[in-house]
C-alpha cells in the first residue's frame, strides 16, 4: 500500500483513532493544545512497519528495527511541550536540533510547530527510512543526516533547542555549545540500564547552565560513532 493510502487509512489508523490518543494524552497531563493538535495531524502509523500500524495509536513505544524504538506518544508529547514552553513567554523558537531520528516521528511532530528542524541518526538504514517518510508526507522543514549526534550539527548552530531522544550518561559540552544563549537542551540523563531523568538544561554564555529534572523516562542508549 502506498503512503497516501496509508495516510487516508481507515479504521485503526483513522483521524478518530488519533483523537482518542490525544484524549489519553490530555488525561495523562499534556496541556498544550498546539502539541495535541500536532499529534492529531502527524500520522504515526506512517513511521512504523505496516505490520504494527494497527498498534500505532496505543500509548506505547514500538520496535522500528535495528534494536531501536519509536518513542511512546506521551514522551513525544512531553518533550515537544517542554520545547515549546522553553521559549515562553517571549523567547524565539525557530531552529531545533534532534539527536536520534529513529523513525522520524518526533522530528515530524516538532516540524509541525517549529520552522526549522534538524535531525541526526547514527544508523544508516533508519536515517534513510525516515528521510523517505518525510518526503512522502511532504514534510519539507526537516533536514536529516546520517551522522554521530555527539558532534551536533555545527554548520546550523546555534539552536534554540536541542532535543536528545537517546539516553545519555552525561551531556557532552559539544552539544551544549550548540545551544544559543538562553536556549535549552532536553535529554534523558542517566544510566542506560535503568530509568533516566528527563532533564532540561538551560544554557547561558556568561554563567553556568541550570538543570531541571522533569520526569523518569526510559530510552534506548545514546552510542558514539556511526552504526
Ligand atoms: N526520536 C525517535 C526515537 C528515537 S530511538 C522517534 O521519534 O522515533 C533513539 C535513536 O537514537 C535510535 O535510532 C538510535 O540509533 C539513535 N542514536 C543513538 N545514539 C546516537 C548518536 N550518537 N547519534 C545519532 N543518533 C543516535
Amino acid at each position: 500500500m502506498n503512503m497516501e493510502a496509508r495516510i487516508q487509512g481507515i479504521g485503526m489508523t483513522s483521524h478518530r483513532t488519533r483523537l482518542r490518543l490525544t484524549d489519553r494524552l490530555r488525561q495523562a497531563g499534556i496541556r498544550d493544545e498546539a502539541v495535541l493538535s500536532a499529534m492529531v495531524d502527524v500520522p504515526r502509523h506512517c513511521f512504523v512497519d505496516e505490520a504494527l500500524a494497527s498498534r500505532s495509536y496505543e500509548d506505547c513505544s514500538l520496535p522500528i528495527g535495528e534494536g531501536q524504538t519509536i518513542s511512546q506518544p506521551y514522551v513525544v508529547a512531553l518533550m515537544t511541550e517542554l520545547v515549546l514552553q522553553s521559549a515562553r513567554p517571549a523567547g524565539q523558537l525557530n531552529r531545533v536540533l534532534e539527536i536520534g531520528t529513529g523513525s522520524g516521528y518526533q522530528a515530524a511532530v516538532l516540524a509541525s510547530l517549529v520552522p526549522e528542524v534538524y535531525t541526526l541518526e547514527r544508523i544508516k538504514s533508519l536515517a534513510l527510512k525516515a528521510q523517505r517518510v518525510f518526503t512522502e508526507l511532504r514534510i519539507r522543514n526537516v533536514k536529516s543526516r546520517y551522522a554521530d549526534g555527539f558532534d551536533g550539527w555545527s554548520d546550523k548552530a546555534p539552536f534554540d533547542a536541542v532535543v536528545v531522544t537517546a539516553a545519555m550518561e552525561t551531556v557532552p559540552d559539544s552539544l551544549l555549545e550548540q545551544v544559543r544563549d538562553g536556549g535549552v537542551l532536553i535529554a534523558p540523563v542517566g544510566s542506560h540500564a535503568g530509568v533516566q531523568e528527563l532533564s532540561i538544561v538551560r544554557c547561558y554564555r556568561d554563567r553556568a547552565p541550570q538543570v531541571r529534572r522533569v520526569a523518569g523516562v526510559k530510552f534506548v542508549p545514546f552510542l558514539r560513532g556511526r552504526g
